[in-house]
């Protein structure tokens, strides 16, 4: 229907048919306010009500504690990267990180200009070293990991057991997918242009006694304890992302919340998995099988890059398209957040299938 295509993008990244519509509705008149979502002050009731709700919807999917103080920040993901160890950690002091794929490396390459970085475990790019064998300092203020590496496909299962020390995961590719246990996190960041709306609005669940060390020379804009005191509207938030996140949030608590969420991802990813795994070696998974990500799922044919562009151009014609893996990795990626329809998957799998009958 609406001749939308089947889009399988890394992010930004497809929406609910429902969401959009409900945008669509809303917007030359929000709930007879005279006025769509992008022309209201952040200032008067109406967005105040947007913007409570969408926290309010997020706690409950999440069961976010009562300790913890919901953020909506700007500057994407990447912009978390600098403002963590800025709140967290001083000058002289020392962070640990875990490198298991591109975006936790960038991230621990941005702390090192504010702190000393101990990269305490490096990956293949394929696997997750055993935690056990980590190599965490004993003075660290946080050990910060990537819960989902985006262009590797690479997926903890479950926040890495780091005894009593300070958590910190980068959730952006798959904020909402599944259940979380908020209570083993200092803190948790996304983007939303992947699971939960668009780019533009940046989720930080902090817990509130972390607040209130920034180091002076902190940017205003990205002191947490700032922005939690002016209630994530020190200046201008991104008015339009927060409603859009909060029509998400709000369907998916109506749909079940985070447990229906992650029955339906573990349905489509098998989907896809299955059909790598009964190709006969036609198509290949470089994943760990304990650590695939239910997110992206990047694959090769290994025996010819020549069949693998031939691949993504015939996807393309049959409107499932952004299927080219990252620039950095090459193959072919399938990202497959919440809201792709097992239908999508499922019209995938029939395609790698009848590609492969043909060129085996
Ligand atoms: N972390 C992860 C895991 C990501 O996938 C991305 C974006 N692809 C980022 C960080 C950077 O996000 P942003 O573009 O919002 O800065």
């Amino acid at each position: 229907p609406h001749g939308r295509v089947f889009n399988f993008s890394a992010g930004p990244a497809v929406l609910p048919v429902e969401v959009l519509e409900q945008a669509q509705a809303d917007l030359l008149n929000w709930r007879g306010s005279g006025m769509s979502v992008m022309e209201m002050s952040h200032r008067g009731k109406e967005f105040q009500s947007i913007i409570d709700a969408a926290e309010a919807d997020l706690r409950a999917l999440l069961a976010i504690p009562d300790n913890y103080t919901v953020l909506f920040m700007q500057g994407g993901a990447s912009t978390q990267f600098s403002a963590i160890p800025l709140n967290l950690a001083g000058e002289g002091d020392t962070v640990d990180y875990i490198v298991t794929g591109s975006w936790s490396k960038k991230a621990a390459g941005e702390a090192k200009k504010y702190c000393k970085v101990n990269v305490a475990a490096t990956g293949d790019n394929k696997s997750v070293p055993d935690p056990a064998t980590w190599n965490l300092s004993a003075d660290a203020k946080y050990v910060h990991y990537c819960d989902n590496e985006t262009i590797q496909g690479v997926e903890f299962k479950g926040p890495p057991a780091v005894g009593d020390k300070l958590l910190i995961a980068d959730m952006s590719s798959n904020f909402c997918s599944k259940p979380v246990d908020v209570s083993k996190y200092g803190l948790i960041y996304a983007g939303a242009q992947k699971n939960i709306g668009p780019a533009g609005v940046t989720i930080v669940i902090i817990r509130t006694d972390l607040m209130g060390n920034a180091r002076p020379i902190t940017p205003t804009m990205l002191d947490y304890a700032v922005q939690a005191g002016d209630q994530s509207m020190y200046n201008t938030p991104p008015c339009w992302s927060i409603y859009m996140c909060g029509l998400v949030f709000a369907k998916m608590r109506a749909d079940g919340g985070l447990p229906a969420v992650q029955a339906a991802n573990e349905k489509k990813a098998k989907v896809l998995y299955d059909t790598i795994a009964s190709s006969n070696g036609f198509y290949s998974s470089p994943v760990d099988p304990a650590v695939r990500s239910l997110m992206n799922v990047p694959f090769t044919i290994p025996s010819s890059a020549d069949l693998e562009k031939e691949f993504i151009g015939q996807a393309a014609k049959r409107s499932m398209i952004q299927l080219k893996g990252h620039r950095s990795v090459g193959g072919m990626r399938a990202s497959i957040y919440n809201s792709m329809p097992l239908e999508g998957t499922q019209q995938l799998a029939d395609f790698m299938r009848e590609f492969a009958a043909q060129h085996a």
